[in-house]
């Protein structure tokens, strides 16, 4: 089978940027993002039993169980599923068991690069405790960086809030995590040669840069 776009996982402690990039990744390359984060907060806020359970897990900075979050993706990128050719998938997987069920559901055509969006901690905490979030549209501000009016989204005109899980708590827990369940997954992918380590650190513009670069090698773009 022949693929034109490329199937991307981005990797990185919480607050490196995934997010952001990979909206932008999506726009460039015209493919799909899918952010498991996005779509528990979604359920979350529509009142869904399922989205209910899934915020207590989110609030209190633990991972939501692999069973959960591998039954929602696979429905997603399932071949033929909605997801389509290309994608970049951002938040998951997050633990070596959803990497391996990965695998397992895209073996119709494996992952192109996993991008590991290097950020150190000390940088993460900072841009997590001082994060805002538009409640709409998902941009991301920092309490130094606000929209021009009184938390009001410059993009959309949505709510800038802080997120229920950007509580010291939560971010101490969720960076213990990462480094537990998610980094092992570096090495997985490292040992499939699909890794790049791309430095995050700068503006989102140059990082995006990077990321196009180091993901275009990969594919073979000129
Ligand atoms: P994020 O928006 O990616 O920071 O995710 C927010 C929260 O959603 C995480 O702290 C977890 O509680 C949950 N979550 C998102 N993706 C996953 C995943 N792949 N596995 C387990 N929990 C997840």
């Amino acid at each position: 089978m022949t693929r034109t776009k490329p199937r991307v996982v981005l990797l990185g402690k919480q607050g490196a940027g995934k997010g952001t990039q990979a909206a932008r990744l999506a726009e460039h390359y015209g493919i799909a993002h899918l952010s498991t984060g996005e779509l528990f907060r979604e359920r979350a806020a529509a009142g869904t039993a399922f989205g209910l359970e899934a915020k207590r897990y989110m609030d209190a900075g633990e991972l939501v169980p692999d069973d959960i979050v591998v039954g929602v993706v696979e429905e997603c990128l399932a071949p033929g599923g909605p997801l389509g050719d290309g994608f970049v998938l951002d938040g998951f997987p997050r633990t070596l068991y959803q990497a391996r069920e990965l695998d397992r559901v895209i073996t119709d055509s494996p992952l192109d690069v996993a991008v590991n969006i290097d950020v150190p901690r000390e940088i993460v905490l900072d841009r997590l405790a001082g994060r805002r979030v538009c409640e709409q549209c998902q941009r991301v501000y920092h309490v130094n960086m606000p929209p021009a009016h009184d938390w009001t989204c410059d993009t959309c005109g949505g709510r800038v809030v802080q997120r229920d899980d950007d509580t010291e708590e939560a971010i101490d827990r969720r960076l213990e995590l990462y480094e537990t369940e998610t980094v092992p997954i570096i090495d997985y992918y490292r040992e499939r040669g699909v890794l790049v380590v791309v430095d995050g650190v700068g503006e989102g513009e140059e990082v995006f840069e990077r990321i196009v670069k180091a993901i275009d090698a990969r594919i073979g773009c000129p």
